[in-house]
């Protein structure tokens, strides 16, 4: 068997213990004589993945109990609909701050709904950094107000201290962070992932949401499928769950548990990181694109400032077993997407690669 180190930004790599551990389970779960693909969402089998994925969710992202925990379909992007259509109830406006094209696809949509008002924007220099607010500018009656936590396509990520400091109910876009590193669950009222970058297969979308939040009222014509409060009330399973999915996830989430948490595997991101950046800032023919402070530990895009020596960079790369190096198509260069799942020696080799690459093409 030979595998490729997969810098895919999503789908993405998952680890190669949880691929065999699902392989091991195809055909037959357990004792009961049939694939986890198979079995009806209401057996006692499935209630039991179910029940612990989201036992490990919790475990793992120190989920409080006033929080719901829900596995929901239509990927990350229809939580951009079903942001609105939840919290933005009362002045039927919100705040967003734009760091890049996930926050403006999902601001753009929340606006087809409720009043948008965007607090701040890095566009103008092509999202590369994350910009400073301060109390002043958010709006006291917005129902909430909007982050991505981590943005997938230019490389940035939230700090600490960038957080908006508003009274409005904070909601965050995780999908590229989510289990990276430690978020306290506590500041925000929703934070929602897409699965497939971090946490399994595409198709399910771990969404959490305080309870208070979670109400029967929503917007006019709000569809039933997009009501927290539905599949609330029913467990996630108002209709036919991803079933596959949720265990795929589940098992990622006790591989991450057996890693020693987020803490740990936080440590080991941190590292991964740093190696690569630490190349990026001594090279001389790569360069990182984003700003030191606010640089991400998952997605790292880089560029040698010549295109057709980028082609033939990911050109050569592919061909030396590291795939999907190639930038979003929107940004062009490269990115190297370094999820939970990469491990240190992948981008070691990246890197050695990259050293040699430049020494073959001054
Ligand atoms: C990938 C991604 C999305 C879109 O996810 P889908 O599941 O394809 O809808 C949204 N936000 C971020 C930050 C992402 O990385």
């Amino acid at each position: 068997m030979s595998r490729v180190y997969n810098f895919s930004a999503g789908p993405s790599m998952l680890p190669l213990e949880v691929l065999e551990k699902a392989a091991a389970e195809m055909t037959e779960y357990g004792s009961s004589g049939q694939s986890v693909m198979e079995m009806s969402h209401r057996s006692k089998e499935y209630q039991a993945i179910i029940d612990n994925a989201e036992a490990l969710v919790r475990e793992i992202m120190h989920v409080p109990d006033n929080y719901t925990v829900m596995f929901l379909q239509g990927g990350a992007s229809s939580q951009f609909a079903a942001i609105p259509m939840n919290l933005g109830i009362k002045n039927k406006k919100a705040d967003y701050i734009i760091t890049g094209q996930w926050a403006k696809k999902a601001a753009d949509e929340a606006e087809r709904y409720i009043t948008v008002n965007r607090v701040a924007s890095s566009a103008d220099k092509t999202f590369s950094y994350i910009p400073q607010t301060d109390s002043s500018m958010f709006d006291s009656e917005a129902d909430y107000c909007y982050i991505c936590y981590n943005n997938t396509i230019y490389g940035t990520h939230y700090t600490e201290n960038k957080i908006p400091d508003t009274k409005a109910t904070l909601v965050a876009d995780i999908s590229s962070c989510v289990m990276a590193e430690e978020i306290d669950v506590t500041k925000f009222g929703i934070l929602y992932a897409g699965a497939q970058k971090n946490l399994g297969p595409a198709g399910v979308t771990l969404v959490i949401v305080r309870n208070d939040l979670i109400t029967e009222e929503t917007l006019d014509g709000t569809p039933t499928m997009f009501k927290y409060s539905i599949h609330q009330k029913n467990g996630s399973m108002y209709n036919t769950p991803p079933t596959y999915g949720i265990y795929v996830l589940g098992l990622v989430l006790q591989w991450i548990k057996d890693k020693g948490g987020v803490k740990e595997l936080q440590k080991i991101n941190e590292k991964k990181a740093k190696i690569l950046y630490d190349f990026l800032d001594s090279s001389e023919m790569f360069k990182g694109t984003v700003v030191p402070e606010d640089r991400s530990l998952m997605n790292v895009p880089f560029v040698t400032g010549n295109d057709e020596l980028d082609a033939k960079f990911v050109a050569e790369a592919k061909a030396n077993g590291f795939i999907n190096i190639k930038g979003h198509r929107s940004v062009g260069g490269m990115r190297a997407s370094i999820y939970n799942a990469m491990p240190i020696e992948g981008v070691e080799k990246l890197v050695e690669f990259m050293k040699k690459f430049e020494a073959e093409n001054k």
